[in-house]
């Protein structure tokens, strides 16, 4: 049966971009049908696991056809196949989200883009920058399948037909254009399968000058080859094309392990974050292959989700072949792959954090949000992770400039007992915040925890060796040694200052939950204090604006004994306890003590016709 299809919009969208905007490196079009082919053998072993008469003979292999004459290059494979439906589904339109976002990341930079291409698997359109026409001869592995021929242009549409092929698998037949005759010389096939798709499982054949078959590739797995048979460009050719990666890997780990367990992994930490890094379908991760055999893309089990961002590949010979999702949950190899392969990540994070400290912050600036996760999920490993985190601080230059708990309690000042954070939305605001002012006076160092995960994790810090890291905005402030002239003077400012501090809590009864005297500032008249174990301020905005019902939580208003404001209010105080216009000041302290903290005032009218009265009571000069 004969049928004439369009393609679907965004299909048509990418071919045209393919055909014409994408001049440079046209020659990745042949990796990617090869990639498409090695995927192609890689199902249907996979497949023939439950289903064995899909193994209907035949060696799994890849053959590169080329005619000089014709201008044609053909690639077959014997691997899984294509039913009328999939070829309209799988190459008449571009079902994965991947391909959206490639059409939304294109930049114009050629090159850029043609390496976005093995990225965001869009690659069989890329044969389209070489060819005038494509046919594609496919017939699905298994019992009674109709074989069928698609044909296409390039343009808007391509047809279906019924066609006949002895064996499952599928055949890609390119006329090149002609300006592209090239690819069908034998020395340029050679050398891009060499350069690109060395690395390919199965045997890539192409004719010698004989016109024999030879294997071009070194068919061994490259995972499966020692790290010193393997150079730097390999693996970035496998980080790009196998493990979804987008230009050089920051770091490669690759091990052999053998003994109790056996397994090969090849690991990639990348330089840029991919798209899918915060969205719920990953595309890629680790891919689990047990004997050599593929079993599934991004296998969750073999790494936690805070390590979310490493790529690459794990071949165990340990595993039954027919591994299913759920045996993989609580299985006891798995486990002890992962365990393994955590410690292998954290200990060479731990390595460049110590010896490539550059490396480590492009690292830290693409990762760190999610590897900091792991201190909520990962408490066995709590200790590396403390290690490995890092922080904005006041005593940093600027946002660049971070710190690690080591660095911290390396330079803290003497007498000094704890860490100290404070928590907020932006450095902007941490950095004024009224909280810091003693800190700031005393030259005590004081980390900006300003990410939002952070909020989610200052409960799991607890302690670093052997020091309380605490909040600064929490409880009483006990600074020890350090603060023991504020403390002296704060225990007699509380005495002559205490009918004011109640006098204020009367007024401010509905927002506040006490009144007292601060050690903590020196510039600001007051500030807002959670109790020890409160929600802090910043958390409770977080959840919010989430949308969650957040119970009011009052905090302890603390006056600063040395500031005027404070000192005329307790002066008007003592004059006439009753006075009216304390109750305005009190408002405006605590007013002005949320907005410090960035929060919204909660009746800003009311605020603002206070200040105009205070402000309307000032006389022209
Ligand atoms: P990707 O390979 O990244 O998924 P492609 O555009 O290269 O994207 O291929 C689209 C889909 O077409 C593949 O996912 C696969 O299902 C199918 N396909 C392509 N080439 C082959 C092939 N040689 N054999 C079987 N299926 C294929």
């Amino acid at each position: 049966m004969s049928q004439k299809m369009e393609f679907q919009t965004e299909a048509k969208q990418l071919l045209h971009l393919m055909i014409h905007s994408l001049y440079s490196h046209r020659e990745v079009f042949l990796r990617e049908l090869i990639s498409n082919a090695s995927d192609a053998l890689d199902k249907l072993r996979f497949e023939a696991l439950t289903n064995p008469q899909l193994n209907s003979g035949g060696d799994a292999a890849i053959r590169v056809r080329l005619d000089k004459d014709a201008k044609t290059v053909t690639i077959s494979d014997n691997g899984i196949g294509m039913t009328r439906e999939e070829v309209i589904e799988n190459i008449g339109t571009i079902a994965r989200s991947g391909s959206k976002a490639f059409l939304e990341k294109m930049t114009g930079d050629q090159k850029a883009d043609s390496n976005l291409i093995g990225q965001f698997g869009v690659g069989f359109y890329s044969v389209f920058m070489v060819a005038s026409s494509v046919k594609v001869i496919t017939k699905r592995a298994g019992e009674g399948s109709q074989a069928v021929a698609w044909e296409s242009s390039g343009e808007s549409t391509y047809t279906l037909d019924d066609a006949v092929k002895e064996g499952h698998g599928t055949d890609v037949i390119i006329q090149l254009k002609d300006e592209e005759a090239q690819y069908a010389e034998s020395w340029q096939a050679r050398s891009l399968i060499k350069k690109y798709s060395d690395f390919i499982a199965f045997p890539i054949y192409l004719p010698n000058d004989k016109g024999e078959d030879e294997v071009v590739n070194q068919t061994k797995p490259l995972w499966r080859r020692a790290a010193s048979e393997v150079t730097a460009e390999q693996y970035e050719e496998f980080f790009q094309q196998a493990a979804g990666g987008f230009g050089k890997p920051l770091t490669t780990l690759h091990t052999n392990a053998e003994g109790v367990l056996e397994y090969s992994s090849l690991l990639f930490i990348p330089a840029s974050a991919g798209y899918d890094l915060f969205t719920m379908e990953r595309k890629h991760g680790v891919k689990l292959y047990v004997k050599r055999v593929f079993i599934m893309d991004n296998c969750k089990e073999l790494l936690p989700d805070y390590l979310r961002f490493i790529r690459g590949v794990v071949d165990s010979e340990d595993l039954p072949l027919n591994v299913s999702r759920e045996i993989l949950q609580k299985n006891a190899v798995i486990e002890r792959i992962s365990k393994a392969l955590v410690s292998k990540v954290l200990g060479k994070l731990k390595e460049m954090a110590d010896n490539e400290p550059a490396a480590y912050k492009d690292f830290w600036k693409n990762f760190g949000a999610v590897l900091k996760e792991g201190l909520h999920t990962d408490y066995e490993n709590r200790e590396k992770l403390l290690e490995l985190v890092r922080f904005q601080s006041s005593m940093g230059e600027g946002a660049d400039d971070l710190v690690s708990f080591r660095q911290y309690a390396d330079r803290m000042r003497e007498g000094q007992k704890d860490i100290y954070y404070i928590t907020g939305e932006s450095r902007d605001i941490v950095e004024k915040s009224p909280h810091l002012e003693v800190f700031r006076s005393k030259s005590i160092e004081v980390l900006y925890l300003i990410d939002p995960i952070d909020e989610w994790i200052v409960g799991d810090f607890n302690n670093y060796d052997g020091k309380q890291v605490k909040p600064v905005n929490k409880g009483g402030l006990d600074l020890g040694e350090l603060g023991k002239e504020e403390a002296a003077k704060q225990e007699m400012a509380a005495t002559e200052f205490s009918k004011l501090s109640e006098r204020i809590k009367e007024i401010l009864a509905d927002s506040v939950e006490d009144v007292r005297v601060t050690g903590r500032l020196k510039d600001s008249p007051a500030c807002l204090v959670s109790g020890e174990h409160a929600m802090g301020a910043h958390f409770e905005k977080i959840m919010k604006s989430m949308g969650q019902d957040v119970p009011l939580m009052k905090r302890t208003l603390e006056i600063n004994a040395d500031h005027p404001i404070i000192r005329n209010m307790n002066a008007r105080f003592e004059r006439d306890a009753g006075d009216a216009e304390l109750a305005e000041w009190a408002k405006l302290l605590y007013d002005g003590a949320l907005i410090a903290e960035g929060r919204m005032v909660p009746d800003p009218l009311a605020y603002s016709k206070r200040v105009n009265g205070m402000l309307t009571k000032i006389s022209a000069p």
